[in-house]
């Protein structure tokens, strides 16, 4: 999933200073299990902002609601009459939803949180990134563990030279390293001898972000025009 941060509380009444009617938006999705912008979320970010405009004497009015997916125009488009009457939306989804809903709207969107990485629940309250998008997953290689987004040097060859005596990241210290843990892996499955005699290739990075903004197009799901 998407894992995202809420902005402190000061960034965000900055973000909203020039404005007097808001529809807060959360979505219901990603940050809505990340405990960063759903509907909960909303209700307790609303009720602190109108707390906090009230007392610095610039009073606002915050309409509430929570879109299904943020991402997509479909769940978007029953807030379309309410948004009409805003003279801004805050968005608490990912940057996705701020982007889909500033292409849709004609006023300005703004962002209430910071979107950090895709990553998984490590246990409560902690979220890992455990994959960066990079376009052409390796994961059947390196038993399930992205050394991608894992491995705070990207190696794709086994670990570094730095990585410590208690398989720890030299990087991250607290990260446990991410090819002691691919290596670990491929041995309990009986698959380490495959990647002691394959040299992955250099990685072709024009799939991932280093080679611009990405479009996906199924040709099978096109509508003739
Ligand atoms: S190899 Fe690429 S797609 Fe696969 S998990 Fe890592 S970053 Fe994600
Ligand atoms: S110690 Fe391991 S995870 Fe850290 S940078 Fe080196 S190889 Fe990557």
């Amino acid at each position: 999933m998407i894992v995202a941060d809420q902005k402190p509380i000061e960034e965000i009444l900055e973000i909203l200073a020039p404005y007097k009617r808001v529809l807060f938006l959360g979505c219901q999705s990603c940050v809505a299990v990340c405990m960063a912008g759903g509907e909960k979320e909303v209700g307790l970010l609303a009720a602190a902002v109108r707390l906090a405009r009230a007392k610095s004497g610039a009073p606002i009015e915050i309409a509430e609601g929570a879109a299904k997916r943020q991402c997509d125009d479909e769940f978007n488009e029953p807030f379309g009459p309410v948004i009409q009457q805003q003279e801004a939306v805050l968005s608490l989804a990912c940057g996705v939803g701020v982007n889909k809903l500033a292409e849709r709207f004609a006023i300005p969107i703004l962002p209430a949180l910071n979107t950090r990485f895709f990553g998984k629940v490590e246990r409560q309250g902690i979220w890992k990134e455990v994959c960066a998008g990079c376009g052409d997953c390796i994961l059947h290689l390196t038993g399930g563990i992205c050394p991608i987004a894992r491995c705070a040097k990207n190696l794709l060859n086994g670990p570094c030279g730095g990585v410590r005596a208690d398989g720890t990241c030299e990087v991250k210290r607290d990260w446990p390293c991410a090819w002691v843990q691919i290596i670990q892996r491929l041995e309990e499955l009986g698959q380490l001898e495959r990647l002691l005699s394959t040299r992955m290739a250099a990685k072709d990075w024009s799939s991932d972000r280093h080679g611009g903004p990405r479009r996906r197009v199924r040709e099978d799901m096109l509508l003739e025009a």
